[in-house]
């Protein structure tokens, strides 16, 4: 079956063809870097994760960009509050924005592309816009020129009146008309800045998503992500700049995860309920939470609340277990019976009802539901008394399969940090300096085990995961 994809642009679900056979380009907005992300900000890195590993679990090679907004009012405003210069500030966070997703399950983008590393791509897809009469002008700053553009509101499903009633008349009149947004904003006293033809300033945070996704994937993507709250205006812009440049289609399905609330209340700065995922995963493993929020389908809100998240705790649990007796039972296994052909086509269609679920519009949670059958079916196994390793695998396998889709793998409770590996291949090298090689080879398999791959070359010792 072909996957199918709710594409906001059409509110439709629609099957899934990529333009080039095979491949999948993939452009996902990421974090603006003042501060540690919120649970919020991690629904979309869990659920576009997951996405980007579904689609290569079904044989699709995804190029995957996903990009950090390092300059903008609120990082301004933090780096002076901390006298930090603006780039000290945004690498901490982006360190920090690394090491709480990859807690939370999720890989790296092929590329995280910044905006300060664009900025002259920027100023010159600006001038363009310029040239083509889409963006004017006004003292210092520029504008796009919304009215200029046909498809304005296509995405959100509005039109032009009725987005003008929401618009906000700002003070100074620089915009020809409310709707206008800024491409380019002139910079004001002491603030960081670049040169442009316009003078001192720095880009708006709208023309950074198409200039990186057109830098980094072509004129026109694949899917185009993020949250509920960027379809208007960000994603908006997004078309309306990149179409004026192009005259091609931008993104051909856009896709947008729903709301996080906390205890049923929506979180926000002023309620104070905001839950940092650096504080939270010391609280609560992050795979767990990862499964929480996966146990709902993307575009839903999710409740985050104690009592759900001790829920998910312990359904991971009973996989777990589930999955642990297997392996137990393999390691007594006698391969007695004939009856393997009718477990393993019960296994088998567990997993079909799980790419079933996947299939449709990445519906998690059905997905999570067919592995709790998964896990029922092994207990009924288990409890019969039967050992056939051959049905023993079978399951094993595809519990690895299916969880390694979902990001939250069962076999990694003694999994190695990159601190541990690296500790490991010092004490290996310590070990064969002492012509120790019995214990070099101890190290080597051990890592081996882990999935740990090592290279030994001229410069040292690599190592890589297998
Ligand atoms: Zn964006």
């Amino acid at each position: 079956m072909t996957i199918q994809i709710y594409n906001t642009l059409t509110r439709m679900k629609e099957p899934f063809v990529p333009m080039e056979e095979g491949k999948v380009k993939m452009y996902v907005c990421g974090p603006t870097v003042y501060n540690y992300i919120h649970i919020g900000n991690a629904r979309p890195v869990i659920v576009f994760d997951t996405v980007r590993r579904y689609l290569e679990y079904r044989g699709y090679d995804v190029t995957y960009v996903s990009n950090f907004t390092d300059v903008d009012d609120k990082i301004i405003k933090a780096a002076n509050e901390l006298g930090e210069e603006v780039g000290e500030l945004t690498d901490r966070f982006i360190n920090a924005y690394f090491e709480d997703v990859s807690a939370l399950g999720c890989g790296k983008a092929d590329v995280h592309p910044r905006v300060t590393d664009h900025i002259e791509d920027i100023v010159k897809f600006v001038e363009v816009l310029i040239d083509k009469g889409f963006a004017y002008e006004s003292q210092g700053d520029v504008y796009y020129r919304t009215q200029k553009f046909d498809g304005y509101g296509k995405l959100s499903h509005q039109s032009t009146d009725e987005l003008k009633v929401g618009a906000r008349i700002e003070e100074g009149n620089k915009k020809e008309n409310p709707l206008d947004f800024a491409l380019w904003k002139a910079a004001k006293m002491g603030e960081i800045s670049w040169g442009s033809p316009w003078g001192l300033g720095r880009p708006g945070w709208h023309i950074e998503c198409s200039v990186m996704a057109r830098e980094h994937l072509g004129d026109t993507i694949d899917i185009h992500a993020g949250g509920q709250d960027l379809t208007f205006p960000h994603h908006e812009n997004e078309i309306a700049q990149s179409e004026a440049m192009t005259g091609k289609q931008f993104a051909r399905y856009w896709m947008h995860n729903g709301y996080i609330n906390i205890d049923n209340e929506k979180m926000s700065k002023s309620l104070g309920n905001f839950v940092l995922v650096n504080d939270i995963r010391k609280q609560v493993d992050p795979k767990v939470l990862r499964f929480f929020m996966l146990s709902v389908h993307y575009r839903h809100p999710v409740n985050f609340s104690e009592n759900l998240v001790v829920s998910a705790q312990n359904g991971l649990e009973r996989i777990r277990t589930a999955y642990n007796n297997l392996k137990h039972r393999l390691e007594a296994s006698a391969d007695l019976g004939d009856q393997k052909d009718i477990w393993n086509y019960k296994v088998d269609e567990i997993k079909n009802a799980f790419e079933l679920a996947m299939d449709d519009d990445f519906n998690t949670a059905n997905a999570i539901a067919a592995i709790f059958e998964l896990s029922k079916l092994a207990n009924v196994y288990l409890l019969e008394k039967n050992t056939q390793s051959d049905v023993l695998n079978h399951f094993i396998e595809t519990f690895d399969g299916l969880m390694k889709v979902l990001g939250v793998p069962l076999d990694d409770e003694t999994s190695l940090l990159d601190e541990d590996i690296d500790a490991l291949i010092e004490e290996r090298l310590e070990a064969r300096r002492n012509r120790d090689f019995g214990r070099s080879d101890e190290i080597r398999d051990q890592l081996k085990e882990q999935g740990i791959l090592l290279e030994d070359t001229a410069q040292g010792t690599r190592w890589k995961r297998g």
